[in-house]
């Protein structure tokens, strides 16, 4: 796995055409990206919210949010849809009901379109009996569209595959967390939510296929979640982890890291607006977006 290097182009037989590249690379790269709807390469971008979970996913013609970092994280996740020319999201997935996940999505939603919000059929109740994340999508003015196990979401040429939550945990909404497997440009990427231990052995005993190129880490890297086998299961070359370790010194917890060895371990902490993960014909990239 290669990070994506831009230099500049040098004098040669090609000059001229290397010039253009950067210039459109260049283009793309800046606030300007002039070509973000018509022409771009697909790619997930792991936005730097602190402590909370926020992935932009850029298909070939449409965007969409997992998860909206906190209320007080939402600027950063609007300054990175700008830097990025995304204008609209055709759906935002809500993977469980804490503020660390859902509390951007109000802000978000007053400042951008977005087509559809999605959410887990299950998941911790309020005490009249609401289920929590359908209200926080309610109030942020959307209709909720609730996913279980099994249902797949077409987003153009990518598709979200829904594997979890398969049953509903009494006791900590993390283990509701809506489970997804994106498959795009020939990659797939399992992104967990704040899934734990509980979550990840219903799955395991399920005999759910979890297998992906790329694990967005559950529940931030803490050593509550990750165990040996559910790592084996999902074999990930990459992971990335949504995390600040000056804020929570429990997430991208060094036993988590061992035990997603060998994998390529990044913190979102690296980079100032994100981790942009890319997959063309099936080769991996990945850019740390300082600016
Ligand atoms: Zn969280």
């Amino acid at each position: 796995m290669q990070p994506l290097y831009f230099s500049y182009p040098k004098l040669g037989r090609f000059a001229i055409k290397r010039f253009i590249l950067f210039l459109i690379l260049a283009l793309c790269f800046s606030g300007i990206a002039p070509f973000a709807h018509a022409q771009r390469t697909p790619g997930v971008l792991f936005i730097n919210v602190g402590d909370a979970d926020a992935a932009l996913i850029m298909t070939e013609t449409q965007n969409f949010l997992v998860d909206t970092g906190r209320k007080k994280t939402a600027p950063q996740v609007l300054a990175a849809l700008e830097r990025m020319g995304v204008a609209k999201l055709d759906g935002v997935f809500l993977t469980h009901s804490h503020s660390d996940h859902v509390g951007g999505l109000k802000e978000i939603a007053q400042s951008i379109p977005i087509d559809t919000a999605y959410c887990a059929a299950i998941g911790e109740q309020n005490k009249k009996g609401e289920m929590k994340t359908p209200e926080a999508i309610r109030k942020a003015g959307l209709e909720p569209v609730l996913l279980q196990a099994g249902d797949q979401v077409q987003a153009g040429d990518a598709l979200f595959e829904v594997i979890g939550p398969l049953r509903e945990d009494m006791n900590d909404d993390n283990d509701n967390s809506l489970v997804l497997r994106l498959r795009m440009q020939g990659a797939s990427f399992l992104l967990a939510g704040d899934m734990q231990f509980v979550g990840e052995q219903v799955l395991l005993n399920a005999g759910t296929d979890l297998k992906a190129d790329i694990l967005k880490v559950g529940n931030h890297g803490n050593r509550d979640a990750t165990s040996p086998a559910f790592a084996r299961a999902v074999s990930p070359l990459l992971a990335v982890i949504s995390a600040d370790t000056t804020a929570d010194d429990n997430s991208a917890h060094p036993q988590v890291m061992k035990t997603l060895a060998p994998a390529q371990i990044l913190v979102t902490q690296q980079a100032k607006v994100g981790i942009l993960v890319q997959a063309q014909e099936g080769q991996l990239s990945y850019t740390l977006l300082q600016e």
